[in-house]
């Protein structure tokens, strides 16, 4: 068979799967809304939970930046590109989340393969709950460790995992709030049986940073913990984009050794180093938009009660409705869609089988109004 065949062969299955992927080009617009095809949308499939993509103290933040510093790196941080601006925010970022040491990464997808590739070698394990996000399980997969995946949210099943004799070192890895379910991990149990292991235990909390937490600093400041390491994005919450791995001294030293995605790739461009660190700043003073970001959470809960499919347990702002079928799931999407409202549907292999669902997430940036909408057109829908 050749590359073609292969290309036309696997499309084709992809197809009839009912698993087609699109990307459209769309607008966003600020107050929870987005532009595609010149018509407007409600727009409830975004991560950016405190409407922070569109503030205005962020822009200008970001425009003095590129006046200061220019638009990119210009190199590697190993090389050039680590400017006095990235510099800040890592201090900054250790800082505020309580750790010696942060490096910045260019995205959540880099950090995360980053922490895997460099810390584990062939004798290691890694124990990883069952939806963890693609990028470290991609990374997992790839990596000469063995990787064990425990049932989702499950002590248990990680202990009976842990009983099992191992060489080497165990990673232990979790997100804070999960991506697809928007349920919370049970951080404290989980360091626990870190600690009686002699493991580590990694935190992704890509959607719990600025959403929960003493001043948004995210799940493991709600759940009182301490992660060995705590990998944060800033293109969710924070409006922005990138990510930085939270770690000890010796582990910041030792990415910097090792890490190859840091090494031998362009560092984030100054100006956005900069607006990162004013994001934070209104992160950390955004309890008025966490409070209205959870009255949005509860009147969704309460208006979406009577709907025929289950809503998922979630108090977070990732409320996923699950429909099971993927055609359903993509029909429901095309009918919310003709009453102008966006949301998308995810399929599997991003959630497991017969799990199609509608990820609908809120904002801070919502409406009473809007979320009125959405639900009474998911009820028109229902009919
Ligand atoms: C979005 C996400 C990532 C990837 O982060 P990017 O900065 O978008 O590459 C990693 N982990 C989790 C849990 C995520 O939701």
């Amino acid at each position: 068979m050749s590359w073609q065949q292969r290309l036309s062969q696997e499309l084709q299955q992809q197809q009839e799967a009912g698993l087609w992927r699109t990307r459209l080009p769309v607008t966003p617009l600020s107050g929870g809304r987005i532009r595609a095809g010149g018509k407007e949308f409600l727009h409830f499939s975004s991560n950016d939970y405190l409407g922070l993509s569109h503030h205005p103290e962020i822009l200008s933040a970001w425009q003095q930046g590129l006046s200061q510093w220019g638009a990119g790196a210009g190199a590697s941080g190993h090389v050039t590109g680590h400017t006095p601006a990235h510099q800040r925010l890592e201090y900054t970022l250790a800082g505020w989340l309580g750790f010696p040491r942060a490096i910045l990464f260019q995205s959540g997808f880099a950090a995360n393969q980053a922490l895997i590739f460099s810390l584990a070698q062939g004798q290691d394990r890694l124990l990883a709950d069952k939806l963890m996000h693609a990028s470290l399980i991609e990374a997992a997969h790839l990596s000469p460790a063995t990787l064990r995946r425990f049932r989702h949210n499950s002590l248990s099943s990680l202990t009976q995992l842990l009983r099992t004799p191992c060489d080497g070192e165990t990673l232990i890895v979790t997100e804070g709030v999960f991506s697809m379910d928007g349920d919370q991990a049970p951080l404290a149990g989980l360091r626990q049986q870190a600690d009686r292991s002699g493991s580590w235990l990694v935190v992704d909390d890509a959607h719990g940073l600025g959403v929960c937490g003493h001043q948004g600093r995210g799940s493991c400041s709600q759940q009182q913990i301490r992660p060995d390491i705590l990998v944060v994005t800033f293109g969710k919450a924070v409006g922005i984009s990138g990510a930085a791995i939270l770690c000890g001294a010796e582990m910041a030293d030792y990415l910097q050794q090792k890490a190859r995605h840091l090494i031998y790739s362009t560092a984030m461009p100054p100006a956005q180093a900069v607006a990162i660190e004013t994001a934070l700043s209104l992160v950390a003073s955004g309890d008025g938009l966490r409070q209205k970001l959870q009255q949005n959470i509860a009147r969704f809960r309460q208006l979406a009660a009577e709907l025929p499919w289950p809503l998922a347990p979630s108090e977070s702002a990732i409320q996923p409705l699950i429909i099971g079928d993927n055609q359903a799931a993509q029909q429901l999407a095309m009918a919310l869609r003709q009453s102008g409202i966006w949301v998308n549907a995810i399929r599997p292999p991003t959630v497991p089988p017969g799990s199609a669902r509608l990820r609908i997430t809120l904002s801070a940036a919502h409406l009473p109004e809007q979320i009125r909408q959405l639900a009474e057109q998911l009820y028109a829908a229902a009919r």
